[in-house]
């Protein structure tokens, strides 16, 4: 790529990662081209210029990758390897993220739009962070003894107990909204547990989970362990979820393709573990602060453009408050300066893709076509890159599109409610279960509303905290199972049960 423009801004390995001609796939621990040769474009989304050339991974590459982790898993080092072996290696990859936490964040910000800042103060930092949490996990693998009954052969005696052993060969599919974050939720459990990876990063940002794949060789894991696979869905995805060398699919975004993937594992009885899309209702209470939840409301949904899972993209507030929290949300809104993600004074960076503003955009229209009023944003922001207004649309009922269906952008549709069971109903009125928050310190009522809501997490006078130690996932079309916590190492592990006549 044309470095001129940004070489000031970045640091001198960012340069030299985007300078090489073809990022290649890792397969084996070797940077390889693919087999037919193929590659495809990455852009820059705040210059609209190609931001690299990756190879586009095909069903025979993707089935060379299949191969080289089973080899690592069933024949390789990494197998032999003790709890304490793979905790070691996992922590000398946490640091070295950590030593190159500017230059992913980078990476991540010229890939995906996102500011820079905010990559390496958030998305780095919980990078490094969870694998150092899983890799505590390596060494707390344990099973149960079991005194057994039997009571079909009377004075039988059984030693019983279990043992939990990797799920096998994981193939990780992961979007490209928190690119490199998303990619260690799938690999830091999966290497706790002594599975091997195959990594499949969006079309859009692969270049973070390319450059990892340096920091993999030189942290020293054996070949096969993880290997990373550029390419799309239909032609790499799809043939890396419907592998039958793969045991388990882990697979961040969006509920259409979720499903998708969820039909193709279940044909080869493979596992699976879906993070899909959202509609998070964020719930003001009256007694709350109405500028504290306007900023609250904010945060919520614009942070990282609202390309988030969790966003809070729809905002309750009682009717008391409504007009003053919104005018206070749409004040916001209309400061915050757009800018690339490599200015530290933007606060609104541009989505992804062209596609994705375009979607963004069609959706504001649809939201205005169908009867609402913006008070902050309403479209494309001027100039080159993808930029859109943070957007805020009043006089939306809950039956609308653009209170359904999922955005993915700086949008937000706020609508008043009278009570608590009325706000409860109108928050749980929707098919996604991901997040919720509710805005108050009348403690009473938050514990009556916190179990009513369908939803795999709730936040109380905060929106979309995020932790290794905690679990996160979704109730209803929000997906199955869980990252992080106790709970994601579970879904990387089998249960063998194990009966010694005595
Ligand atoms: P978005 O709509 O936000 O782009 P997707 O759910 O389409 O999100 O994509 C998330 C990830 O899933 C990406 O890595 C993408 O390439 C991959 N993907 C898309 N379609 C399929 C599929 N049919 N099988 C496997 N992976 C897919």
């Amino acid at each position: 790529m044309d470095l001129s423009a940004i070489r000031h801004l970045v640091t001198e390995q960012t340069a030299a990662f985007l300078a090489a001609g073809e990022h290649r796939l890792l397969i084996d621990n070797e940077w390889v081209p693919a087999l037919s040769g193929a590659t495809f474009e990455t852009i820059n989304p705040a210059t609209e210029e190609v931001a690299g050339r990756v190879a586009f991974a095909g069903p025979a590459d993707v089935d060379r990758a299949v191969q080289s982790a089973r080899r690592a898993l069933d024949d390789g080092p990494w197998g032999r390897m003790t709890p304490a072996q793979r905790q070691n290696l996992m922590l000398r990859l946490a640091d070295l993220v950590d030593a190159n936490a500017q230059t992913l964040a980078e990476l991540e910000s010229i890939d995906n739009g996102k500011s820079v800042a905010l990559a390496k103060a958030v998305d780095m930092t919980l990078v490094a962070e969870f694998f150092r949490y899983m890799a505590g996990w390596a060494t707390k693998i344990e099973g149960s003894t079991i005194d057994a009954s039997v009571p079909f052969i009377p004075g039988a005696k059984f030693m019983t107990y279990t043992r939990r052993e990797p799920v096998g060969v994981v193939a990780a599919v992961v979007p490209w909204n928190f690119p490199l974050l998303v990619a260690s939720w799938k690999l830091g459990p999966a290497l706790a547990a002594g599975c091997t990876v195959v990594l499949k990063p969006a079309e859009q940002t692969p270049l973070t989970a390319l450059y990892l794949g340096r920091l993999i060789l030189e942290a020293g894991f054996p070949p096969g362990v993880v290997n990373i696979v550029t390419g799309d869905g239909p032609s790499t995805g799809a043939p890396l979820v419907a592998h039958p060398g793969i045991n388990k699919v882990s697979f961040t975004g969006s509920t259409e393709v979720g499903k998708r993937i969820g039909h193709a594992s279940i044909d080869n009885m493979t596992r699976f573990t879906l993070e899909l899309g959202g509609k998070s209702p964020v719930i003001v209470l009256d007694d709350c602060d109405p500028a504290t939840a306007a900023q609250g409301a904010a945060n919520a949904i614009f942070f990282n453009q609202g390309q988030v899972c969790c966003a809070g993209s729809r905002l309750y507030i009682h009717k008391k408050q409504f007009d003053r929290v919104v005018g206070d949300v749409a004040k916001i809104a209309d400061g915050m300066r757009l800018g690339p993600g490599l200015d530290p004074q933007a606060q609104i960076n541009p989505l992804v893709s062209r596609e994705q503003m375009q979607r963004v955009c069609d959706y504001i229209q649809i939201g205005l076509e169908q009867g609402a009023t913006a008070v902050a944003g309403g479209g494309r922001g001027e100039g080159t890159g993808y930029y859109v207004k943070p957007t805020v649309l009043v006089d939306v009922s809950n039956d609308h599109r653009v209170a359904r269906e999922e955005i993915f952008g700086p949008v937000l549709v706020a609508m008043p409610y009278d009570d608590l069971d009325e706000v409860a109903r109108q928050a749980n009125d929707t098919p996604y279960g991901l997040g919720a928050s509710i805005w108050s310190n009348d403690l009473t009522r938050v514990h009556r509303l916190i179990p009513k809501l369908q939803a795999g997490s709730v936040w109380v006078n905060s929106h979309a905290m995020l932790d290794a130690s905690v679990p996160f996932g979704g109730y209803k079309q929000s997906g199955i199972g869980r990252d992080m916590g106790r709970a994601a190492l579970d879904a990387y592990l089998e249960t063998k049960a194990v009966w010694i006549a005595l």
